[in-house]
């Protein structure tokens, strides 16, 4: 038995024939297995979902009511058998509710990790590491130059910001799923504990976190204040509202932008960002690489980001490893999403 009869790449992305399910997959498929609420791996459209319960109802959030067919929820550690194969989902520390899929078959393990960091985030079950014979991860950020350092430090860089210009409102640039939450716990645990402001379309997302038991203190919404009160304040937005008339409801904006893209100085240049903060929720190169080594896998498979250097890492340490080159993934955490 080949890894490659237990999951093979399909136009539709990675697909199990022997247990008729699909992993993330990115086209309208009969069973799909989803690791993360993302919307490059979340789709909707699907006959039925196999995922987390936070995963489903942020699913629910997002794509309406009918997103799929029909649903199941599983559990950290819960596993199920799908026609002779064996799936056990296990925490991804990406975000709420995700997980890695790990697929049994004849013996062998082959676990699909979707996106994952194995760093503390206040706002998800942390990363388990599951040894296994296949590793399947993401590339978002698999270069030597990535190397995401302390969020605290981060954290701390914006709240001097804020301490020095009283006068002007802090806007932050975040992913409306995971990242601007995880970024409201952070200031929480620094201390901060004067109102977070929020762009409308993260009030959903968020207030399903504190449904969930994640505690974010007190949050308004910057739509319903008036200018003079938004003077020194923290507000969250999505990237794209960087750039928006929106911006112009605040006094003399301050724009900051929390991603580990953040790292590329000409990037946070070009995006007119005055404030970068390299925060992520993808693992960085020590991260990657880390991780790859403590599965135990002796082949590796390479999704999405820079797979060329990553591959190559593999090769020098004697693991077998490929791209998979599946067209569609990494969107989310590249584009914006004002469209919600
Ligand atoms: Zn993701
Ligand atoms: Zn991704």
């Amino acid at each position: 038995m080949r890894p490659e009869d237990i999951l093979a790449l399909t136009p539709a992305g990675l697909c199990c024939k022997r247990g008729s399910f699909h992993i993330d997959p990115t086209r309208p498929v009969e069973r799909a297995l989803i690791t993360h609420a993302h919307s490059d791996h979340a789709r909707a459209g699907h006959g039925a979902v196999l995922a987390t319960q936070e995963t489903l109802d942020l699913m629910r959030l997002r794509y309406g009511e009918n997103f799929a067919g029909a649903t199941q929820a599983i559990g950290y550690g819960e596993s199920v058998k799908l026609d002779g194969v064996t799936a056990i989902f296990h925490p991804a520390g990406h975000v709420l509710g995700s997980a890695q899929i790990a697929v049994e078959a004849d013996g062998l393990r082959i676990v699909a990790s979707g996106d994952y960091k194995n760093v503390a985030d206040p706002t998800c079950a942390p990363f388990e590491l599951v040894p296994c014979d296949v590793f399947i991860t993401e590339a978002t950020f698999a270069l030597p130059v990535f190397r995401h350092g302390n969020p605290g430090g981060e954290i701390a860089k914006l709240l001097r910001s804020v301490s020095v210009f009283p006068d002007r409102a802090h806007l932050v640039g975040a992913y409306s799923l995971g990242k601007a939450q995880r970024l409201i716990a952070l200031l929480r645990k620094a201390g901060y504990d004067s109102p977070v402001y929020l762009h409308g379309a993260m009030e959903k997302i968020t207030r399903y976190y504190e449904s969930r038991g994640v505690t974010l203190g007190e949050l308004r919404l910057a739509r319903g204040a008036t200018k003079p009160t938004l003077a020194g304040t923290i507000t969250l937005c999505p990237p794209s509202a960087l750039n928006d008339l929106w911006t112009r409801r605040f006094p003399e904006p301050l724009n900051a932008f929390a991603s580990g893209w953040m790292r590329v100085r000409a990037r946070a240049r070009q995006q007119g960002v005055a404030l970068p903060l390299v925060i992520s929720d993808h693992a960085d190169w020590d991260g990657l690489t880390a991780t790859i080594a403590a599965t135990g896998a002796s082949e590796i498979w390479v999704t999405h980001g820079q797979e060329d250097a990553l591959v190559h890492w593999c090769g020098t340490r004697g693991l077998g490893a490929r791209p998979l080159d599946i067209v569609g993934y990494g969107e989310e955490d590249d584009a914006s999403e004002a469209q919600e």
